[in-house]
């Protein structure tokens, strides 16, 4: 196979562009690409009329607004390119007007109440910076989702604006470095995505693998992931032809797909793609979700995508790889080697610092989500406490800085920030530790917390804006000041004395670090019902208001939808549990005592004088057991009614993680106490040896 000449074959780019648009049209697309600047609708004209050419000789039919609508998910709506003529045929047309906007409905998409004050429908408008493509005979234009009166009602608008506030403020601090010929500041990103693949049959069997995504019920497995022979272990012939399948499919889509390995627990994989700038980042990753779950139901498998699917094996999450990058190709997050570029290094790192200390809420937020709370702080993946990591070097460095010392390297030379070079940080050594969860990884920052089926777009938006607003702190004293240097020293050893307790080098999974940061004030947010209402804190608003990002209106809504997204979420895992527990497991047990009982009675028929006591308290333990089980779910039957009564959001997503939380695990213990005494044969279900090591 060709990868170069299969690589976005079905993607409208910029190759394509360049050869089916006039240049004067090609010319001004580009600048609205490349510069933000707005599109003339003569020129939305040509374009729509070239796209709808192309898609047609591929194949294409219909096209359809693609957006992220805040399930998090992807969202369609599909139109044919038809178009009836006088004399009762059709013509295949596709408008300007089609592409730039399109009418949506839509009213079924969360919107916490904000189309309700404003309009009851929503729209969609194309986003030209992220390329238009071709799925299931459908060209899909990637566009935003607002409501009529301008209000964002999905997670690509604040993207797009909060990219445009690190942009506007990282270009005033260039300029304060003379960098003058820098004409946009881009952010980029590369996230990393986990996931685990089980066969289509066994997922079929499991009511609450095909309702919830993971399992509620299961007995961890002899074998689990302690030998870690699976992490980067040789990949199984049916899992390979999967990947390369995947591989094709999301090269054709323009997805810069490029490593894939097995990761720590049996069954999990990991796909990493080349960074690319944030708003096409976060597109390809929804795209990436998609295409790897269709692809799996071609191979016999289904893809999942869930934080925790099976408990005592790690989790799946998201690293987001995150960095600044400049349109003349400079990282800024690269140190560089002359000490002018160690200067503007250290101010863009003091920003993030700053940046993540003072909003570890909002970062805290925007990886919130029930799913997510089972890997969050359980030794699998950083703690709920948000702290950075920078490695040894640059903790050296901003020791001395925060001392008033020069700094003085291994290498014995001393460093004078603006006056000398920093010494060279070496990849490696900043990137050790694994347990952090927002670590400098020599060149960009590694927000590691993201769980795996998330959209990359909120943590993003965060990202972004808070580092905008810093930028904007520093900007706003560096252009007053009269000794530029000078002011840039001060504020770099101050902002690194203030904001020092947020970075932490060591073991983030260590009990002891719980008890340490609480000391340096750091938050811990344990749950997302505890996280959640801390995203409408006066502070957050001012800040996402500050830089046009978002509004109070939109943000009190994304709050509200995260936590109804929270409860809606345990109440389906808790009534599936309820079901099954009733339905499949509590007659099961039976099926089996009735065997047990069987054998006693008939073993004191044959022989009388034999010692069954072990069978009849095994007897007794089971159906003990399996009253308890009868027990527990018409409980949560009970806690589930109960929930009516609470109105306020915030309440009821407290009550679901301390009451109905709670007495599903308490049921989940028994079931699996049960599962570890019955017969296989009986057991209802695959169990986790079975979904775990059959691919
Ligand atoms: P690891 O598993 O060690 O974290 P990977 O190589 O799997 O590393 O993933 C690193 C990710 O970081 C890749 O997606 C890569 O493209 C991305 N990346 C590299 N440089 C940058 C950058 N400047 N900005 C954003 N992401 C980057
Ligand atoms: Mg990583």
């Amino acid at each position: 196979m060709n990868i170069p000449e299969i690589f976005g074959i079905d993607v409208f780019n910029d190759e394509v562009m360049r050869a089916r648009l006039p240049e004067d049209v090609y010319k001004s697309l580009k600048k609205t690409i490349n510069e933000g600047k707005h599109i003339d609708f003569e020129v939305a004209q040509v374009v729509a009329n070239a796209m709808k050419d192309w898609a047609i000789e591929k194949g294409a039919t219909h096209y359809t607004h693609w957006f992220q609508p805040m399930t998090g998910i992807t969202a369609e709506k599909h139109d044919s390119f038809i178009s009836p003529t006088v004399n009762g045929g059709v013509i295949m047309e596709f408008s300007g007007k089609e592409l730039i906007k399109g009418e949506s409905d839509a009213s079924s998409f969360p919107s916490g109440g904000l189309r309700a004050t404003f309009e009851a429908r929503g729209y969609t408008a194309w986003d030209p910076t992220s390329f238009a493509f071709i799925k299931d005979g459908s060209l899909c234009v990637p566009t935003a989702f607002c409501a009529y009166g301008g209000q964002a009602l999905d997670k690509k608008t604040p993207l797009l604006r909060s990219m445009e506030a690190v942009n506007k403020q990282a270009l005033r601090i260039l300029k304060l470095f003379g960098k003058e010929d820098i004409k946009r500041v881009t952010p980029t990103v590369g996230p990393e995505q986990e996931y685990f693949l089980i066969d289509k049959n066994l997922f079929d069997s499991r009511k609450d693998l095909l309702l919830t995504g993971r399992t509620l019920f299961g007995l961890k497995p002899s074998k689990g992931q302690e030998l870690d022979d699976h992490y980067y272990g040789a990949i199984r012939p049916r899992v390979s032809e999967y990947m390369k399948d995947l591989d094709n499919e999301l090269w054709k889509l323009g997805v810069y797909a490029k490593t894939k390995h097995n990761e720590v627990a049996p069954a999990q994989h990991e796909l990493a793609p080349i960074f690319t700038t944030t708003n096409i980042a976060a597109d390809h990753n929804q795209i990436t979700m998609e295409v790897m779950k269709k692809v799996a139901e071609r191979h016999g498998l289904v893809c999942l995508l869930h934080e925790k699917p099976f408990a005592g094996v790690n989790g799946s999450g998201k690293h987001n790889n995150w960095s600044l990058s400049t349109n003349t190709g400079v990282n800024l997050f690269e140190p560089g080697s002359t000490p002018y570029e160690n200067a503007q290094f250290m101010l863009f790192f003091s920003a993030v610092i700053k940046a993540v200390d003072e909003y570890q809420d909002l970062l805290r937020v925007s990886v919130a989500s029930a799913g997510n709370d089972h890997r969050l702080g359980a030794n699998e993946a950083p703690p709920a406490i948000i702290s950075m990591f920078i490695g040894d070097e640059l903790e050296e460095i901003i020791d001395a800085i925060d001392r008033g010392n020069a700094y003085r390297a291994k290498s014995k030379k001393v460093m004078k920030l603006g006056v000398d070079a920093m010494p060279d940080i070496p990849m490696d050594t900043t990137d050790r530790n694994r347990t952090s969860p927002f670590a400098f990884t020599g060149n960009k920052f590694e927000f590691r917390m993201l769980g795996s089926a998330f959209s990359i777009s909120d943590s993003n938006t965060v990202l972004n804006t808070i580092v905008a607003e810093e930028l904007k702190q520093f900007a706003d004293q560096l252009e007053k000041a009269d000794d530029f240097n000078g002011a840039l020293n001060k504020l770099v050893a101050k902002t690194i004395k203030d904001h020092k307790r947020i970075i932490f080098n060591g073991n983030n999974y260590a009990e002891d670090w719980v008890i340490e940061a609480e000391k340096r004030g750091l938050k811990n947010y344990k749950s997302s019902d505890e996280a959640i209402p801390h995203f409408k804190d006066e502070k957050n608003i001012a800040l996402f208001e500050s830089h046009a990002v978002m509004t109070r209106a939109e943000i009190e809504s994304r709050t509200e939808i995260m936590l109804e997204s929270y409860v809606k979420t345990i109440n389906i895992e808790a009534l599936t549990m309820v079901d099954m527990a009733k339905k499949e497991i509590y007659p099961a047990v039976n099926e089996y005592l009735l065997t047990l009982g069987n054998v006693i009675k008939t073993k004191r028929d044959v022989c009388p004088d034999f010692d069954n006591s072990q069978e009849v308290s095994l007897f007794k333990k089971l159906s003990d057991i399996n009253n308890k089980i009868l027990e527990t779910a018409k409980f949560i039957e009970i806690l589930l009614n109960g929930t009516a009564k609470i109105n306020i959001k915030a309440e009821l997503a407290t009550y679901y993680r301390k009451e109905v939380f709670n007495a599903m695990t308490k049921l989940r213990a028994l079931t699996d106490e049960a599962e570890g005494i019955v017969g296989k044969e009986y057991w209802p279900m695959p169990d986790y040896t079975d979904l775990l090591f059959s691919v």
